[in-house]
């Protein structure tokens, strides 16, 4: 069976660009790469915006060497990069972004968005990529709710989308450079699941809304991690109504040497990263 073996809540709150209000619920920014092969989960919102006429977000920016997945649940994001491509992530959407051997892209509210305001709430996770990976080419999934499976867990205990990986034979669209599974899970009150990610991999139960017992344990109220160890299956069970992510993956077990948008093996890569990226090397936008 699969224990918690560590827990963190929320740091205090930051923007990102002005468009972002984000709790960071792990971040390898820390020091520690406590969440391989995870490097990061933000927390935007929830936040609600009021109509405007200019989009808020962030402007161009690089990143090399990781995948970022932005998970929408209220709002639009509107995305664009170096590689000529952008769209609209919508509410239910998922955006899975290789960064790879290096973009340039911007990230601002829908238009749509910004004109009628609302209820703005999303996820912002980056996912290492192996050393023989971070030169993969940019580009990246635009994954819509439609596409993702959505399973009714048993005895009324709720609804779980499969992101990546597999769950009750339902595949997730989502293509990875290693093994994990994103599961995005409503929990009803007062009742419980079972879940057994594959063996081998680290399980991070990312309590973002709600209150949700592990294994019949003290309730964790969101936003909040708890971290498993362990194999085979273990419980969640919602005190009320929660929204949880599950993040599960098989460690990358490779030196992190990160600074902002870039993520290598070592201090030499990155220098390598910072020269390219102000060599134009990332390509225009
Ligand atoms: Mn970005």
């Amino acid at each position: 069976m699969r224990h918690v073996s560590s827990m963190s809540t929320a740091a205090s709150g930051h923007w990102v660009g002005d468009g972002f209000p984000v709790r960071s619920l792990f971040s390898h920014m820390s020091g520690e790469n406590s969440h391989d092969p995870f490097l990061m989960l933000d927390y935007a919102g929830p936040h609600h915006f009021e109509p405007a006429s200019r989009p808020r977000g962030v402007d161009v920016h690089p990143h090399k060497g990781f995948e970022t997945v932005t998970i929408v649940y209220q709002g639009e994001v509107e995305h664009g990069d170096s590689t000529g491509k952008g769209g609209v992530i919508r509410e239910g959407d998922v955006q899975w972004m290789t960064a790879g051997d290096g973009i340039l892209h911007k990230e601002f509210h829908s238009h749509d968005f910004t004109a009628r305001g609302g209820p703005f709430e999303m996820v912002q996770l980056w996912v290492n990529l192996p050393a023989r990976d971070k030169s993969a080419p940019p580009g990246y999934q635009a994954i819509t709710d439609a596409q993702i499976p959505a399973v009714d867990l048993d005895e009324g205990a709720g609804r779980l989308r499969v992101i990546a990986g597999t769950f009750d034979g339902h595949v997730g669209p989502a293509r990875t450079f290693t093994p994990m599974e994103v599961w995005d899970l409503r929990l009803n009150a007062g009742k419980r699941a079972d879940l057994a990610p594959p063996d081998g991999q680290d399980v991070n139960v990312v309590v973002l809304s709600g209150a949700v017992a592990i294994n019949d344990g003290a309730p964790i109220t969101g936003p909040a991690v708890a971290r498993l160890e362990g194999e085979g299956t273990f419980s969640v069970a919602a005190e009320t109504g929660a929204k949880v992510l599950l993040l599960s993956g098989a460690p990358i077990n490779e030196p992190v040497a990160a600074y902002g948008p870039f993520v290598m093996n070592t201090e030499a890569e990155i220098r390598h990263a910072i020269a390219e990226f102000r060599a134009g090397a990332f390509g225009s936008l």
